[in-house]
């Protein structure tokens, strides 16, 4: 019996799933080798299919197969920085932290704290991709067990609201419960991209009360991306940060597949210059949110949000080599 049924006979790099042609073999993200053992990781990307948060449309619970596949359209090196995440890090497609009781936001979120403290403690930086913005809260609960971090946040909201409808763990609030619980030093947060009507005047008023910072999209508009950027070192500094980017911080003209779209954001070119510009700052964990392939014809935001994780995972290596 063969140990493999089809090996590459005329091109030797194909051996490498990364440089085989990108419509073939199975979608894992980047097409990094699957492992759910953590010993040869030092980056685990990491499925969160969860979307019990949800407070309107939802369906992103599917976005991390979407983003497996989509992510199998990225090759090794970025083109624009140079950068070769996979030659800095051994990156591994951790699978799925699925929830075994996802009808209960509590113990859900309980199962997802247990699994991150494992990633966190065998010295494995995660990447992960939602599943709603409910997510982030218990996995910093693991990332930020030690210490408070700070973030950048990119998003169309700035998720820091309170109770509604009887729960205070749903999308739009992990930032503030993340402040509560000591996890986030507001100080050394910047939320980019902020825009939408509200019912609440002052729906985010959390975020100023705490000290966050807050680059509404206007802001962003009249002052450039080279703005932000400035800010966005400014405000993090140098002590331990996290990344999360919410899809819906870009336009919806190229991220229409989400649950909670809002008019005139980001887009990927903007975007993809901000996130460039974060090099060099102590990133010790990343996750995109909230792609809902439901709403996304033609696997556009599944794409784009592929090619956001692909700037998360070279920020990720960079940082972790940089502390090495
Ligand atoms: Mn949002
Ligand atoms: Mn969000």
């Amino acid at each position: 019996m063969p140990d493999a049924l089809k090996r590459p006979t005329q091109y030797a790099d194909f051996a490498d799933p990364q440089a085989l042609p990108r419509y073939a073999g199975i979608s894992t993200f980047f097409r990094t080798p699957h492992t759910e053992t953590l010993e040869d990781a030092d980056i685990g990307v990491i499925g969160v299919p969860f979307d019990g948060g949800v407070t309107n449309r939802s369906g992103a619970r599917h976005g991390p197969r979407a983003v497996r596949e989509q992510s199998s359209l990225l090759r090794r090196y970025n083109g624009a920085t140079g950068f070769r995440p996979f030659e800095a890090a051994r990156v591994r497609d951790l699978g799925d932290c699925w929830i075994e009781r996802p009808y209960a936001l509590e113990t859900a979120q309980a199962e997802i704290v247990s699994f991150y403290q494992m990633i966190v403690a065998a010295g494995v930086v995660p990447l992960s991709v939602g599943g709603d913005h409910s997510i982030s809260l218990p996995i910093l609960r693991a990332v930020a067990e030690r210490r408070p971090v700070g973030m950048i946040h990119i998003d169309a909201h700035c998720d820091t609201g309170g109770d509604y409808m009887g729960s205070k763990l749903h999308h739009g609030a992990p930032f503030s419960r993340s402040v509560d619980e000591g996890l986030l030093d507001p100080a050394r947060v910047i939320q980019i991209g902020i825009r939408g009507t509200t019912n609440d005047p002052d729906l985010w008023s959390f975020s100023r009360q705490s000290g966050m910072r807050v680059l509404p999209m206007d802001e962003v508009q009249d002052k450039g991306w080279q703005y932000a950027v400035e800010e966005a070192h400014r405000v993090a500094g140098n002590g331990p940060l996290y990344l999360s980017f919410d899809i819906d911080g870009l336009d919806p003209s190229q991220a229409p597949g989400t649950g909670t779209p809002e008019a005139g954001g980001l887009t990927m070119r903007e975007a993809l210059r901000i996130l460039r510009g974060l090099r060099g700052l102590d990133f010790v964990g990343a996750d995109l949110v909230e792609v809902a392939p439901s709403f996304d014809p033609g696997t556009l935001t599944a794409f784009n949000g592929a090619s956001v994780l692909f700037e998360l995972l070279c920020l990720l290596a960079e940082a972790r080599a940089k502390r090495a």
